[in-house]
């Protein structure tokens, strides 16, 4: 052939090769989906796991000691799983620790009960037992502070109004995904228009914090408020304001303790102090507030890669939750999901082209912040001159998260990445019998996905049942809700979509950033 030629037929067979590679079925590796479906399916841990941290850990807000406890067992577990480069590793200055130490509710008059309920975080606790009268103050508005002005002098603050107590969730029972609702992800093709603005809010309306100050400026003890109107469930986050004061020491102490009530019992004395009957409350809160500023962190192990060892598949969850309970839903669960698939996969000897990364985030819950500052930290972020891009960036692959609940896998949300469609359908094949088998091509949010996905990195939230009592952010999340089958389903197709994404000829394509 002459020179020309010779070049010429390079580029055709060059161009050939190019279509082969992007026409080509992905591959799936069936002996190794078989090792790990008996590992996962025959001998699971996944309970043993999620039970650790849910039974004996118990919950684990973002920089409390709680949490610090629960993190350095979560790092020797890894350990013991053989993982490498395991590290706790700080992401951003997140205040000072608090933790609930004691809490007690009672009503004294005009009849006794025992209260169910709990401190929200990063509020300070009461000077001893405190009994007190309880009065009725709702304020919304500016306008609504002269009721109130003089009146609430060593109360107690029935804050929020009568909740309206909806039985509806105890009838519908458990959430799984039918066909129809399945189909119906698939067919709804576009991912859905911008939301509109909201509409301006009246500058009228009190913040929380201010309605806080305010009671605290009148000389209340303490606050009492109800959110939700779950049966039996209680509900409560932080101390309005701490995004602002970043969980400050002074802010808190400075603050009334919060107290959330199960809408039973709130709406009950709220009832009678209507009828113009006094009710006497006694409050004990203790809580343990640090005196430093202290980072957040998240937990990080590998499994190295072989060749491909600098391109990196990273599965997750949050290992942080709200402090009313272990928040086995929410995500015990996840992360049980993310080690146990780590497990198999050491278990069933895998040495995949690519590492494998697991990390459990702190500071999910507040924002989302573990999973952002990693990203920013470890790929940076294009068209951000402070965090430019880094050499990890061009080589990262995908990122799989587990954080919709504790139900099983039934699809994957493709978050608007059209490329990975083919891959993915080739992928949940081997879990047909699980039910896995919706691909969705809408964006879903409120998780740690969502900063590798803003970044351009492929990042991808499972379709889920959604199954498991109260879910999260409640006083009544434990391991008794989680089902072993779902989650040890799970922990295999994680395993299996980590395998596959370490070994595939080509890294998880990319969708063109905006
Ligand atoms: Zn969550």
């Amino acid at each position: 052939m002459k020179p020309v030629t010779r070049a010429l037929a390079a580029v055709v067979l060059a161009a050939v090769v190019v279509a082969f590679a992007s026409d080509q079925v992905p591959s799936v590796d069936w002996n190794t989906v078989a090792r790990i479906r008996e590992e996962g399916l025959q001998r699971s841990q996944v309970m043993d796991i999620a039970g650790y941290i849910v039974d004996v850990l118990g919950a684990r807000l973002t920089n409390s000691e709680d949490m610090k406890r629960a993190q350095a067992w979560v790092k020797g577990k890894m350990e013991q799983l053989g993982l490498e480069n395991v590290a706790v590793e700080p992401f951003m200055d997140y205040g000072v620790t608090w933790d609930n130490e004691y809490f007690s509710l009672h009503m004294l008059e005009p009849d006794y009960q025992p209260m169910t309920g709990f401190p929200l975080s990063h509020t300070p606790g009461t000077p001893g037992k405190v009994a007190c009268p309880v009065v009725a103050a709702e304020i919304r508005t500016k306008a609504d502070l002269a009721k109130f002005k003089g009146k609430l002098k060593g109360t107690a603050v029935l804050a929020s109004p009568v909740l309206a107590i909806s039985q509806a969730s105890l009838a519908q029972g458990v959430a799984r995904m039918t066909d129809e609702d399945l189909e119906k992800l698939q067919e709804n093709v576009a991912p859905p228009a911008p939301r509109p603005t909201p509409p301006p809010t009246n500058p009228d309306l009190l913040k929380p914090e201010e309605k806080i100050a305010f009671y605290k400026a009148e000389g209340a003890v303490a606050v009492l408020q109800c959110e939700g109107g779950r049966p039996g469930v209680v509900i409560g986050f932080a101390r309005p304001g701490t995004k602002d004061d970043k969980w400050s020491r002074e802010a808190s102490l400075g603050s009334l303790p919060i107290i959330s009530v199960t809408p039973e019992h709130y709406n009950r004395m709220v009832r009678i102090v209507n009828r113009k009957i006094p009710v006497k409350v006694e409050i004990e809160v203790r809580n343990r507030i640090g005196d430093k500023v202290e980072k957040a962190a998240n937990v990080l192990g590998e499994i190295p890669g072989t060749d491909l060892a600098d391109e990196v598949v990273m599965l997750g969850a949050h290992f942080d939750s709200w402090h009313a309970s272990p928040n086995a839903s929410d995500d015990a669960a996840g992360c049980a999901v993310a080690l146990e698939a780590v497990r198999i996969l050491k278990a069933i000897g895998a040495k995949p082209r690519r590492t494998i990364r697991v990390a459990l985030w702190g500071g999910e819950e507040q924002g989302i912040f573990g999973s952002q500052e990693y990203v920013r930290a470890h790929f940076g972020i294009p068209g951000d001159p402070k965090n430019p891009p880094t050499p990890a960036y061009e080589k990262f692959c995908a990122y799989f998260n587990q954080d919709y609940g504790a139900g099983q896998f039934r699809g994957v949300y493709l978050q608007g990445n059209e490329h990975v469609r083919r891959t993915f359908a080739a992928w949940m094949e081997p879990f047909k019998d699980f039910g896995m088998t919706a691909l969705s091509i809408q964006s879903v949010g409120s998780t740690d996905h969502v900063p590798f996905n803003a970044a351009g990195l492929p990042a991808f939230q499972f379709i889920q049942d959604r199954i498991a009592g109260t879910a999260g952010h409640t006083n009544l999340d434990f391991l008794d809700t989680l089902s072993a089958e779902d989650l040890m389903k799970n922990a295999v197709v994680e395993a299996a979509f980590a395998y596959h994404a370490a070994m595939a000829d080509q890294r998880i394509p990319r969708k063109l950033l905006k």
